[in-house]
């Protein structure tokens, strides 16, 4: 079993995780009309990149959302990145 780092509770076993996206994305603009075909794409479509790839994760048990750093081919898991600015 892999683990992933949560950055407030250390490494964790992978059941505990949540993948939430790719990160970087850019969510339309909703205070205009979005069209299903847009909103559907930001939502379902992802790039899959093969090698590094940067996605958003969240650890259950203390709902940290981070990001993750990690090898789309190997599974290595090359670092992750706090999304929040103070620190508990
Ligand atoms: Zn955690």
């Amino acid at each position: 079993m892999q683990q992933f780092p949560c950055p407030f509770c250390g490494l964790r076993n992978e059941q505990e995780f949540h993948f939430a996206g790719e990160a970087g994305k850019i969510r339309p603009d909703t205070t205009r009309k979005v069209s299903a075909a847009d909103w559907a794409d930001y939502l379902y479509t992802q790039k899959n990149t093969m090698g590094e790839v940067r996605e958003v994760w969240m650890h259950s048990p203390c709902a940290e959302i981070f990001i993750l750093r990690r090898d789309s081919v190997s599974m290595a898991v090359l670092g992750v990145e706090q999304l929040r600015k103070n620190k508990p």
